[in-house]
Parts: C-alpha cells; sequence; structure tokens
C-alpha cells in the first residue's frame, strides 16, 4: 500500500445468490475473503481493497452501493460474480453508484480440477457464467467501467487494478480540486479556454479567479525572516554559484524576490484550500513594482517550479485544463519513480527518424523529472510585463518513455488526446538557461506532430514518465469523455476516420441526452 493513499479504500462485492443453498454462500464469502488478502498482500496493489460481503439480492446490491456513495474513504468498487448472479438484482444498485466500477473477471481456483470436478464444484464456480450476465445489465445500463480479466493471483491482472486503483483515486482528488487562476487567459488564445460549467459538471473540479489586489494582501503579510529561510533552504536544495550567495548582488535580491512569491502563493493556495493553479506573465500587480515593490517583480517561474514539485497543478498562461491535469497527474502517479510536469512544444530538431520536440517553458517544468541535481540560476527574462532578471531551475529530463496528454473543447465535447512520447538525451543550451527535455512523439514526429495537430491538441501538455496510456484510458471512462490515442499503432488515415466516427458518436451522444 502507498503511504499517500492511506485515506482510501477500495471496496470488494462479490456476486452471488441463494438458489445454491446457504453453504454455498459461506464458501463464496470465505474464497473472497482469502482472494482481497491475497490481493492486498501481492505488494502490487497501491491502494487497500476491503471485501465488504456477498450480495444476494436487489436489496443487498442496492444498499452496499448506497453505502459505498456515501462512504467518504471508499473511492471505487470492484465486483465480481462468484456464481450466477441473476443481474436484474443490480440495476437499482448500479443506477445509485457513480463512483469508478472495475468488473473483475477472474475464478477461485485457477484450474479446473479435471478429476473431481463434480455438479456441485460447477455450481459453486461458475464466473464464466455469472460473470457474463452481470456484464450484461451493465452493457444495457451503458455503465461505464474498467473490465479486467485474469486470474487474481496473477501479477499481470493486479497490475491492471493497481492502475485503476490509482485513477479511481485521482478522480476523487478531481471531484474536490479548485484551480485558482491569477490572471485570465492569455488573450486571443483559443486552445487554452473552455468551457468551466461543462468541466466541473464533467471532471468534478472547479475553477476560480483570484484577482492580483486579493495576492498582494497575502504578499504584504510575507515576513521577510520567512523568506531568509526559505533562500537559505534553495541554497542547501540545489547547485549554484557561490556568488549568489552574497547578499549586496542583484542576484541574491531576485533569488530573495522569488522566495517571497513562492511563500506568497502557497500562503494563497493553502488559504483558498486550492490543489492547482494557473499564472499570466502581463499579471502580476503593480507596473511600477521596482519602485512600489507591490507586486512581483517577474512570473513566479521558480515559485511554479517548486509548487509543482509539491503535488500542486500548474497550467501557463491561464490554462486551467492543464493546470487540472497536471495535479491529476502528479495524484495517480504518487510513489511512481520518474515523476510528472507541466510542459510546452516550443521548438522542433529535424533529424529523419530523430526528429524531436523540445520541451520547454520560459521557466516552469517541476524539477520531478530532472535527469539530473537542479541548478539555482538568475538570468534575464524579457517576456511579459516585466522585462528583468529572475531565478529558476535548470536542468534536462530524464530519458525514456513518458505520456503527454491535454484536454481540449471542441464545443459539443471534452476531447482528450494521448500521444505517447520518447524522451532523449537533450543537448546544453548555454544561452538559453531553463529546464527542458526533447522528445520524439509516437509512432515518429511527422505522424505524431501530424495527428496531434489534426485532433486540435495544445501546445501545453500534463506529462509523466510513470503513467500509461492505459491511466489515461480508465480517466477518460470515468469522465465519459472523447479520448484520442496517438502510439505506434498510429496511422494518419485511421486517425481520421476515427475523429469522423467520433464526430458523429458524440452529436448523437449528446442528442439523446
Ligand atoms: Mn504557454
Amino acid at each position: 500500500m502507498i503511504k499517500a493513499f492511506e485515506n482510501h479504500e477500495i471496496w470488494f462485492v462479490t456476486g452471488a445468490q441463494l438458489l445454491y443453498g446457504g453453504d454455498a454462500v459461506v464458501q463464496v464469502d470465505g474464497h473472497s475473503s482469502q482472494m482481497v488478502d491475497g490481493m492486498n498482500a501481492s505488494g502490487i496493489l497501491p491502494i487497500k481493497v476491503v471485501y465488504k460481503g456477498t450480495a444476494n439480492s436487489s436489496k443487498e446490491v442496492a444498499d452496499l452501493m448506497t453505502a459505498a456513495e456515501s462512504d467518504t474513504k471508499c473511492v471505487g468498487v470492484i465486483t465480481w460474480m462468484h456464481t450466477f448472479s441473476p443481474a436484474k438484482m443490480w440495476i437499482h444498485g448500479m443506477q445509485k453508484l457513480r463512483k469508478p466500477l472495475l468488473h473483475l473477471h477472474t475464478q477461485f481456483n485457477k484450474e479446473i480440477p479435471w478429476d473431481t470436478m463434480d455438479m456441485d464444484f460447477m455450481n459453486l464456480n461458475q464466473s464464466a457464467h455469472g460473470d457474463r450476465e452481470y456484464a450484461h445489465i451493465l452493457s444495457r445500463m451503458r455503465k461505464g467501467r474498467k473490465t479486467v480479466v485474469g486470474h487474481w493471483q496473477d501479477p499481470k491482472t493486479l497490475e491492471h487494478i493497481a492502475v485503476w486503483q490509482r485513477v479511481a483515486a485521482a478522480w476523487a482528488d478531481s471531484q474536490d480540486m479548485r484551480i485558482l487562476r491569477f490572471g485570465d487567459q492569455m488573450n486571443n488564445v483559443a486552445v487554452t479556454d473552455g468551457d468551466k460549467v461543462e468541466a466541473e459538471m464533467r471532471f468534478g473540479y472547479h475553477v476560480d479567479y483570484v484577482p492580483f489586489s486579493t495576492v498582494m494582501t497575502y504578499f504584504e503579510k510575507v515576513e521577510d525572516k520567512a523568506v531568509d529561510e526559505l533562500v537559505e533552504v534553495y541554497f542547501k536544495e540545489y547547485d549554484h554559484a557561490p556568488e549568489l550567495e552574497d547578499k549586496n548582488t542583484v542576484e541574491y535580491k531576485k533569488v530573495w524576490n522569488s522566495a517571497k512569491a513562492e511563500l506568497t502563493l502557497r500562503a494563497v493556495l493553502e488559504a483558498y484550500g486550492a490543489k492547482a493553479f494557473t499564472s499570466n506573465f502581463d499579471d502580476l500587480g503593480d507596473v511600477n513594482v521596482e519602485e512600489t515593490g507591490k507586486g512581483f517583480d517577474q512570473i513566479p517561474g521558480l515559485a511554479s517550479q517548486r509548487l509543482m514539485a509539491d503535488g500542486y497543478g500548474f497550467g501557463g498562461e491561464g490554462d486551467w485544463k492543464t493546470a487540472a491535469l497536471v495535479r491529476t497527474a502528479w495524484y495517480m502517479g504518487q510513489g511512481l519513480p520518474k515523476g510528472s510536469s507541466f510542459l510546452e512544444d516550443y521548438t522542433i530538431h529535424f533529424d529523419g527518424a530523430n526528429s524531436a520536440l523540445l520541451q520547454a517553458h520560459m521557466l516552469e517544468i517541476s524539477p520531478a523529472i530532472a535527469a539530473e541535481k537542479p541548478k539555482l540560476e538568475v538570468h534575464h527574462l524579457g517576456i511579459g510585463v516585466r522585462k528583468t532578471p529572475t531565478a529558476r531551475l535548470v536542468f534536462t529530463s530524464k530519458t525514456g518513455d513518458g505520456v503527454a496528454v491535454t484536454v481540449v473543447d471542441m464545443g459539443n465535447r471534452f476531447r482528450l488526446i494521448v500521444n505517447e512520447v520518447n524522451c532523449i538525451e537533450s543537448k546544453p543550451l548555454p544561452k538559453l538557461p531553463v529546464a527542458s527535455a526533447l522528445w520524439i512523439p509516437k509512432p515518429s514526429f511527422e505522424v505524431g506532430a501530424a495527428a496531434w495537430m489534426l485532433a486540435g491538441g495544445t501546445h501545453h501538455t500534463s506529462f509523466s514518465y510513470d503513467l500509461t496510456t492505459e491511466y489515461w484510458e480508465d480517466y477518460a471512462e470515468l469522465a465519459d469523455i472523447e479520448m484520442l490515442v496517438i502510439n505506434d499503432e498510429t496511422t494518419l488515415s485511421n486517425f481520421k476516420k476515427e475523429m469522423r466516427v467520433n464526430e458523429v458518436y458524440y452529436m448523437l451522444n449528446k442528442a439523446l441526452k
């Protein structure tokens, strides 16, 4: 179990019926307990599974699902039919359950006991029969769920459950996610905008605006001593040039200002109970900040980097959709080794089969994906309302496979776009001192980038090394939104066909609801 998820539970409900007598149900119950104990002891599942008993009637199913809905620890329900369980008895319960559902198609015994099997055994161990009946009613009800097939002791089966558990936990987190926007969208930018009302209905999160005048009330309360202490933490945590510690230099003052911005943003985020935020480099307080001191002297880049590493979602230039996805990727990936971050497509390196995209932002990349210890540096930044030096963490990313995802608003639906990518070694950028990553989109730069743009994908992504497409597929299922995957299987002609089919599907789906 992962400590970060210790307040979450997954409930396990076994379907049966009383047709085969009370003794059979007792055996079903015993097997189920043993299975849940085994799954918990496997070391593969990040969240504890709690066995909730057998459900043998419509009322029992409905009572269990009502309880699951109202229990704050429960973030999802696993169901499995040990015997035949006539599926009309699942209708009322499944109407009540809105939390994530996983249908586990497994069986207590792994192999058929050829020599000893009799009719009693067949009646007791008929998951192949019962799970089909149960799945029928879920499909008849158009009930979204993940179906996992495999023996409960097989690590592969448990790994699929583990993925879904993390997604279920992040889904619960999303239902209670407040995203603060410090400043609006950048003027005229389309792709980062969208329907915040629909987003709250679909994804659960709430997006709020905080005027910079409010931010300033927190800024003014930050004590100099706290800023001095945070600067010391920076010097301890990150490599840096020794002259940065000279208090008489502009560079020291810039590090100090960055620390004050970080403490300000932390205070606002905590006061509002927010889990994600966006910034806008055109909205940083008083334009005469150099004289008045009433504002940030530059975008809070270092603050955004460090806040992301602590789990706050971040989106540049008012991009609340990506901020939410960055938080969700971080939440799902807790305890996994390689990290996640907000990233931005900037510049292309054409190089045949190795053509790649340089990922950077002005500053805001999470040090969670750094290959080496980040360096704290102060350099000039000429974008936005301020033209002045500022502190930032400089590093290049780890190498290896990852996924980049975005959500765009297509007008009648949200579309999740997932691109599997391969991060390759970057080269030093002596004249561009920012954090960066370099990746080759799958299946190739040409097809991957073309598919992404045909799908209307953003230049902002939520990127993770640890999460795979399977996580996002489970997430899209929960949100009940369109998902397009770009990977080694992608061809542009099939991708275009899929988008045309989806266009019709979502038009009809909307019309029917
Ligand atoms: Mn941007």
